[in-house]
């Protein structure tokens, strides 16, 4: 009987972590970088419940894309210094021997420097290599990419990992990521769960409005 209830209140938990993880999602997704910023300052047992969300959604992919990204870096020097916007658990930074600059709301590991991803503190033109890993989340993408493109160098390049039901028109997005600054290098949209865009930086990004710069937000559906 006690055995009953207490798998009745582990499921109940469950449940309620569930919806806290998913109206914490919603928020991350549709409110801008420093919405997010001040959410998880003002809490930061919300971020912990977030991530333990994203852990428990990712684990069901077939594969992560953090790991596609390791792949990608291993086959290039080492010397090439690294940032990663959105680094999370820092699974990047310590599966790959390269220099790597790890951003985030709040810290889950040491390596972490706790900065909103639109304004982090690294000169112009510093950095070979920029990554978003399933962490373009604020409505401010045009803001959050342009940073990007202030950090690295002319020619650096720029990963994208995003979960694919987010493109609503790759083409326009694509276009628009012309405009600031970017030309695409290679895209494999061949998984039904996330795309990988490479990039190149051409250029500073150019002023005035990108329309076709949109990601859908990433809702999960309760299970
Ligand atoms: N890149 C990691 C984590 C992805 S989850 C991986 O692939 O495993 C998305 C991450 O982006 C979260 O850790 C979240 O806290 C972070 N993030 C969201 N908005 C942010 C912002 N404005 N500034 C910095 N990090 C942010």
């Amino acid at each position: 009987r006690s055995g009953r209830s207490a798998a009745l209140r582990a499921r109940m938990e469950e449940r309620l972590l569930g919806a806290r993880f998913r109206y914490l999602n919603q928020q991350l997704y549709t409110g801008s970088s420093r919405d997010a910023a001040r959410l998880f300052r003002a809490d930061p047992a919300a971020f912990h419940l977030y991530h333990r969300g994203f852990e428990r959604q990712v684990r069901r992919w077939p594969e992560r894309p953090v790991q596609r990204i390791v792949r990608y870096l291993r086959r290039r020097p080492a010397s090439l210094v690294v940032a990663d916007f959105g680094c999370g658990d820092c699974t990047l930074a310590a599966s790959v021997r390269n220099q790597v600059h790890c951003f985030d709301l709040v810290p889950l590991s040491p390596r972490v420097t706790v900065c909103d991803m639109a304004k982090v503190p690294l000169a112009a033109e510093s950095v070979d290599v920029a990554v978003f890993c399933l962490a373009l989340m604020g409505t401010n993408l045009q803001e959050i990419l342009g940073e990007a493109n202030r950090v690295l160098k002319l020619g650096g390049t720029l990963m994208v990992a995003e979960v694919a039901s987010r493109f609503e028109d790759t083409r326009a997005f694509l276009k628009a990521m012309t405009q600031l600054g970017f030309r695409t290098v290679s895209k494999d949209l061949s998984s039904s769960y996330f795309y990988l865009l490479e990039f190149a930086k051409t250029g500073p990004a150019r002023p005035g409005p990108a329309p076709g710069l949109r990601l859908r937000p990433c809702l999960y559906k309760r299970r």
